[in-house]
């Protein structure tokens, strides 16, 4: 397993992190199989969506904000409840197939890590699975 770190700037943002977990699958030596990408942290969250346009990233982060603002009627005390919910929202891992040493994404597609409770230090895990090339 390969580890990602990432620190994060905002509050909430998405960091775009395809490049790194491309580097995992290559340092993998795997050819054609999966590539797990797994954030563990109950306030982030790891989500594929378009990374051609930042826009779409930021109009994806003001409209989890606008559905789950930071102030509500929350019971846990430590203050920071909706970061919890989002990340629950956006869910915590993605499963990426790998051809040719390559991920399979879409033209547009990139991998995030989604962060809203920052800024701070993140993980991002990486198990990429499947039988290694020939040396
Ligand atoms: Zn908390």
């Amino acid at each position: 397993m390969k580890v990602i770190h990432v620190s994060t700037r905002a509050r909430s943002e998405m960091v775009p992190i395809t490049a790194p977990v491309q580097d995992a699958v290559r340092e993998a030596g795997i050819e054609d199989g999966l590539v797990m990408v797994f954030v563990p942290h109950t306030t982030a969250g790891i989500t594929i969506n378009e990374q051609a346009d930042p826009d779409v990233a930021a109009d994806i982060i003001h409209t989890l904000d606008r559905l789950v603002p930071w102030n509500g009627p929350y019971a846990h005390e430590e203050g920071n409840a909706a970061a919890h919910v989002k990340a629950t929202l956006v869910g915590s891992s993605v499963m990426v197939p790998v051809a040719q040493g390559r991920l399979c994404l879409g033209t547009w597609q990139g991998i995030f890590l989604c962060e809203f409770d920052g800024p701070r230090s993140r993980q991002v895990w990486v198990s990429v699975m499947g039988p290694s090339r020939a040396k």
